[in-house]
């Protein structure tokens, strides 16, 4: 195991990513394993979370620090959204304002939560705050987008120009 995350724009980054293979317990067990290596990049790296496609793989996992959610998806949103500060382990050290649901409910076809005894499998979840906020970030990954998609052109314009000016000086 030797992953590296992508660094934005890498065009990679843009894939829509694929059901992850649950057919066989082989298929599964290989999925739960690709997580487990996902949850060591993405602590290394300090991060809240990371998505499959950032480190390559167009499947649709994601982990967070609590759970690895297989092929996932948001079924409800609150009305009620907040603007939060938000940066990507994609891009380093840049932090924007967006807007995201205060509360989500997901469904996963798998899951497996960290650090309980809780059986894996399918799983519904209603989450609040930042754990709603990372899973909307997440999540947009799984769909080949970036949070930076959120801000305004000129605003990711701005970032464009810091990144270029960052690597020529
Ligand atoms: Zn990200």
């Amino acid at each position: 195991m030797n992953h590296k995350i992508l660094m934005w724009p890498d065009p990679k980054l843009k894939i829509v990513s694929a059901k992850a293979d649950l057919s066989t317990p082989e298929a599964v067990a290989a999925a739960e394993q690709l997580a487990l290596e996902m949850i060591q990049v993405m602590r290394a790296a300090q991060g809240a979370g990371l998505a499959a496609i950032q480190i390559g793989l167009p499947t649709r996992i994601l982990v967070t620090d609590s759970w690895a959610l297989f092929n996932p998806k948001i079924t409800v949103r609150s009305p009620d959204t907040k603007l939060v500060k938000e940066g990507c382990l994609s891009l380093p050290g840049v932090f924007e304002t967006v807007r995201r649901a205060t509360a989500i409910e997901i469904s996963a076809e798998y899951q497996m939560e960290f650090g309980t005894s809780s059986p894996r499998g399918p799983r519904k979840l209603r989450l609040y705050g930042l754990q709603a906020q990372v899973i909307q970030h997440e999540m947009e990954h799984l769909d080949g987008k970036f949070f930076l998609d959120n801000v305004s052109p000129m605003k990711r314009a701005r970032v464009l120009h810091k990144l270029q000016t960052r690597v020529t000086s």
